[in-house]
């Protein structure tokens, strides 16, 4: 009965935008063993707690085995020839734009490529968006202001040979831990100076030199405040286009919104100004925010003016949520953006997809935002809906109306590997989908490197791979030709001979030189940075000082720094939102693991001492936590890592796990009217004993 040892796999985890390297055996019995890749550039061997539990994850336990139609067991042809024909059928009756597609910073480059090109090329609608949107949208926004395209600059290895590392609105320690112990390793190293700017004192600040508790929403003054401090002491060593006026927006920035000390905020002036080489990173206490993406230009200024951009050891790095949030982005998985970064609202760039995808018709202006969609979807404008491996019931702000407007749709099709989700619960027709490890691909991480998913047990059940049921959908609804793939690896071949078409436009995603792949070839792919680096050194963007604007030079923006939502009598606390450091997302894949859920087992909020007195609160005792828009009952942790008047809750929990601690369903659907990212990092609340 002795089985001979399998080889192990090397794949790359499938929770956040690190894009750590795994290498997983089959245990022979359904499950997996899994460790750190050594040989993989993003972690070195590393893993955190959620992924080295992964082998914990993979069972049959909560899947959805087979599609199901109105509740009942359906086989794949019924299903799909029932999503075809009424898509078709509203399509028809409706126009275009009409239905909807969103998906998921999850999904493989594959499954997204094929969701964009259906949508994009063949529908004819731009009305495909993602679950990105609520993740990076403003660090889109801000880069194409600055950079004329949406790159990021720079590599982590900038974070290790930096000075100075500032992290603002990133709880690195919980939400990127590989990405903080290479940081970690290298202050040991080098000592390296760790600033987090940051209203928690999170589990990051254990590292921080120097913490800054700033007021929230404030962090465009402080970047304001910085760069008026680098033109005084006469920094500013470039000149991007906007130069004068973003100083000016800067000079005129008082420093009182900040709520810090004069010597906290001094020191930190200093060490950013006195450091040659500084990395700023920033995540979603930036880009969460309706003023998102000028929080992300305040930091972009900083840095332009000062030529820290583009050389090793420097730049402003967002690092994104989702494994491949930016192979979405390289895609045009965005309802504002077209394949492989080019521009929708460019003709020449429309065309030549077009052309290149010899597509009927082409969506000719943006599709709707997230929160737009799913308005549009309450309004009865969008009559047929796929979600695809998401779970916006849950992750949505304003979450409980944004269940309703799903349960209200005519026709919603869910792709999704689990059965029984906030979302899934709403569904005329539930696809099942196969999950990491049984499914090939490919992700990009935060430092735009390529790492393949590789298929290491059995699909489960009846599940297929998400780009098959997009690419049988898209055959029944009249585009064979189009969609005629074997493999993921003839459409990561497509993609990549896109992106040639793309680059010669101008484009700076251009991976062409696997346009020409073979299955070998991409069953052997390692992990690659683009651009390759035989075209830029190291990979790196910018050091030539030329960027993708019309002039080649940046662009520095003039930023006004606004306030978050008020506060008021009745919403008198501003809950701030976040993650767990053992949860990711919805729960659906880390709820499964026992382990995982031992660190903090349900939802809680944490609450400042004097607040807690202050509401005859004890700890470990039940809070009533409501907004204009929703209701939650959490535990109360009492800590003064919060401060007074802004406690925190996290994000995880959902109707099936906890149907009490939904805490986007307090938050607001305000978006940042540039990105269309809504503010989902804090909502004005009022707390009571339960
Ligand atoms: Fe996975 Fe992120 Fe942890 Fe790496 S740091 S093992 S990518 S969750």
């Amino acid at each position: 009965n002795m089985q001979s040892p399998r080889p192990a796999v090397r794949t790359t985890c499938p929770y956040c935008g690190v894009g750590c390297g795994i290498l997983a055996t089959p245990d022979g019995a359904g499950g997996l063993h899994v460790a750190g890749d050594p040989g993989h550039p993003a972690n070195f061997g590393r893993l955190c707690v959620k992924g080295s539990a992964l082998g914990e994850t993979v069972g049959l336990k909560g899947r959805l085995l087979a599609p199901r139609i109105g509740g009942r067991e359906a086989g794949w042809d019924e299903a799909l020839d029932l999503v075809a024909r009424r898509f078709s059928d509203t399509i028809a009756a409706h126009g275009p734009d009409s239905v909807a597609m969103y998906v998921s910073g999850q999904l493989l480059t594959e499954d997204y490529y094929a969701a964009n090109k259906l949508m994009k090329g063949f529908v004819g609608s731009a009305n495909i968006d993602t679950n990105s949107r609520l993740c990076m949208a403003s660090s889109v926004a801000g880069h194409r202001r600055a950079f004329g395209s949406d790159t990021v600059p720079g590599l982590y290895e900038d974070l290790e040979g930096a000075d100075t590392v500032v992290l603002v609105g990133s709880n690195l320690a919980w939400c990127h831990p590989v990405l903080y112990q290479r940081l970690a390793a290298a202050r040991e190293a080098r000592g390296t100076r760790v600033v987090v700017i940051d209203p928690r004192r999170t589990a990051t600040c254990d590292i921080a030199d120097l913490h800054l508790p700033l007021a929230p929403g404030s962090d465009a003054v402080l970047f304001n405040l910085l760069l008026a401090e680098i033109d005084r002491r006469g920094l500013v060593t470039e000149t991007p286009d906007g130069l004068a006026d973003a100083l000016a927006a800067a000079r005129a920035t008082l420093p009182a919104a900040t709520g810090l000390p004069h010597s906290a905020l001094r020191q930190f002036l200093d060490l950013w100004c006195g450091s040659e080489r500084v990395v700023t990173v920033y995540s979603q206490g930036i880009n969460q925010s309706d003023s998102g993406t000028d929080k992300v230009n305040a930091i972009l200024n900083c840095h332009l003016a000062t030529g820290r951009i583009g050389r090793p050891g420097t730049g402003p790095f967002s690092v994104t949520g989702q494994p491949n949030a930016m192979g979405g982005r390289e895609v045009g998985g965005l309802a504002n953006m077209l394949a492989c970064h080019l521009d929708i609202e460019d003709p020449a760039h429309r065309d030549a997809v077009q052309g290149f995808w010899r597509s009927p018709r082409m969506a000719s202006r943006p599709g709707l935002k997230a929160v737009d969609m799913f308005r549009a979807v309450e309004e009865g404008r969008i009559k047929a809906l796929w979600i695809i491996c998401t779970n916006p019931a849950v992750s949505m702000p304003e979450a409980d109306r944004v269940a309703r407007a799903i349960k209200g749709c005519d026709f919603v099709v869910v792709s999704d590997m689990i059965a029984r989700t906030d979302t899934t619960r709403l569904a005329h027709v539930l696809l099942p989908a196969t999950g990491w490890a049984e499914k090939d691909g490919t992700v990009t991480n935060s430092e735009r490197r390529i790492s393949r998913q590789r298929r290491t047990l059995a699909p489960a059940g009846q599940a297929r791979d998400d780009w098959r049921i997009i690419a049988d959908v898209a055959a029944r609804m009249g585009w064979p030709e189009a969609f005629a793939w074997d493999s993921p690896a003839q459409v990561f071949a497509e993609h990549a001979a896109l992106s040639g078409v793309a680059g010669a436009l101008g484009s700076d995603f251009d991976i062409s030189d696997h346009a020409g792949i073979t299955q070998a070839g991409y069953d052997a792919l390692g992990p690659f940075l683009w651009p390759q680096s035989s075209r830029r050194r190291g990979g790196r963007f910018f050091g030539d000082g030329r960027f993708h604007t019309p002039s080649g030079r940046a662009r520095m923006i003039a930023v006004t720094p606004r306030p978050p939502q008020p506060l008021s009598e009745a919403w008198p606390f501003r809950l701030n939102t976040g993650r767990v450091r053992d949860h990711w997302h919805t729960m659906t894949r880390t709820g499964l693991s026992p382990r995982l859920s031992r660190h903090l087992a349900e939802p809680f909020l944490e609450l400042h001492p004097t607040d807690a007195a202050r509401l005859g609160l004890v700890p470990a005792t039940l809070a009533e936590v409501t907004s204009s828009h929703g209701r939650a009952i959490l535990r109360v942790l009492v800590t003064d890592r919060v401060a007074p008047g802004h406690p925190f809750a996290p994000i995880h929990w959902t109707g099936e796990t906890a149907p009490s601690g939904r805490i986007d369903a307090l938050v607001d659907g305000l978006a940042d009217p540039v990105s269309g990212q809504p503010a989902s990092k804090s909502a004005p609340v009022a707390i009571r004993p339960f």
